[in-house]
């Protein structure tokens, strides 16, 4: 049935954000025609509005939220879940056919059926970083990836990305996505390549991403120098030794964060995405550098990886964004449905805050400005989430 225009219509829901201040529980908004009247706790907008049609729209009304950690090219694989040690050669490299430039096209257009409100994109390959450059209805940071362990391709591999950078920066519109730097993770980059890129992206004021204690196995790398993930990834891009990869004696006590603060990067406030396997220095160290943290709980569970301490960086006043991961991992590009999925692993967790973290959070990662739900503002139905 279409509602009466001349009637106020008062939505419903278990959280309101508005995009400004904390989130509210139970909310609700008056429309007016395709306007918004008034947004506010539900009891004040009963008594503000009693001859309102009340309607309830279930779940969460807020601004579409941001996915601030995908691989748009990786969109055409299939979704599956395996332990992270079977899922790389199985999946990431069984599938790497479906890698390019009409996955991440399909990726962009599944973000715009969604009305995202950013994205935070990590692109492998020249060819894909220049058919995103080109999406107009893409807003966000699209980070290149940078992947090289041994130090003496450093030099090489920064000069290259530098000069592409460069290149593209020509290709940057206004209203259409960033560029960004992604050095792929503190082992796989080494040492070298990992402080230039981290001085060079302050310099120049390139946003940054580098994915960070994801699996439990990457502690145990920085501490012995050994472990599952040398043996089964590391060692076949045939570095010496792990101390070669980060340029100092793996020990007891050092982990990833500690040896990206050591080393410098964290000055650059680089987005830190995944952080699950992490001690409470860690959290701290991300704290008083002022980095962001992206979690992508699916993706995580997918991978048997750990559970994100969502409580203790919330705690230490770090910002939070929420990402999916790539479809091949996190199922689906849809940060709805990982806000549903981390209500159900964070039964304890205010929703509210849940919410936030996925539009605010991710607007803060990404560099966009969140939109408000604000009184005199149109209504979109896609504010609501359902
Ligand atoms: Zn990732």
């Amino acid at each position: 049935m279409t509602p009466n225009p001349s009637i106020p219509r008062l939505l419903t829901c278990d959280v309101l954000y508005t995009g400004m201040g904390g989130a509210q529980s139970p909310g609700a908004v008056v429309v007016v025609g395709k306007t918004i009247a008034a947004t506010g706790s539900l009891d004040d907008l009963r008594a503000s509005y009693p001859h309102a049609a009340e309607e309830s729209v279930g779940g969460i009304i807020a601004p579409p939220p941001v996915n601030a950690h995908t691989h748009l090219d990786m969109s055409a694989y299939d979704f599956c879940a395996l332990p992270y040690f079977r899922w790389i050669p199985e999946v990431v490299v069984g599938q790497r056919e479906r890698r390019g430039v009409l996955g991440a096209l399909a990726g962009a257009d599944a973000l715009a059926r969604l009305n995202v409100g950013g994205v935070g994109d990590i692109v492998f390959a020249a060819p894909v970083m220049e058919a995103l450059l080109a999406r107009e209805d893409l807003s966000g940071v699209l980070y290149i990836e940078a992947f090289a362990p041994r130090p003496e391709q450093a030099d090489e591999v920064f000069g290259r990305l530098r000069e592409q950078i460069t290149g593209w920066r020509k290709l940057q519109r206004p209203d259409g996505p960033r560029l960004g730097i992604s050095p792929h993770t503190p082992f796989t980059v080494s040492h070298r390549l990992m402080k230039r890129l981290a001085d060079y992206a302050a310099g120049e004021g390139l946003p940054l991403q580098i994915h960070v204690a994801e699996h439990p196995s990457e502690l145990e790398l920085f501490q012995t120098g050994a472990g599952p993930l040398w043996a089964n990834r590391l060692q076949a891009l045939n570095p010496d030794t792990f101390a070669e990869v980060i340029g100092r004696v793996p020990e007891p006590g050092l982990t990833p964060v500690r040896y990206l603060d050591e080393l410098g990067v964290l000055e650059a406030r680089p987005t830190l995405i995944h952080m699950v396997n992490v001690t409470p220095d860690d959290i701290a160290r991300v704290a008083r550098a002022g980095c962001a943290v992206v979690t992508c709980p699916r993706s995580n569970h997918h991978l048997e990886c750990g559970v994100f301490d969502w409580p203790a960086f919330a705690a230490a006043g770090v910002e939070i964004a929420l990402g999916t991961d790539s479809v091949a991992s996190g199922e689906s590009l849809d940060v709805r449905q990982e806000v549903e999925f981390a209500r159900q692993l964070y039964p304890r967790l205010d929703p509210r805050m849940l919410v936030r973290a996925a539009v605010k959070g991710g607007h803060r990662v990404v560099g966009t400005r969140t939109p408000f739900i604000r009184r005199g503002e149109a209504w979109h139905d896609w504010y609501i989430w359902g």
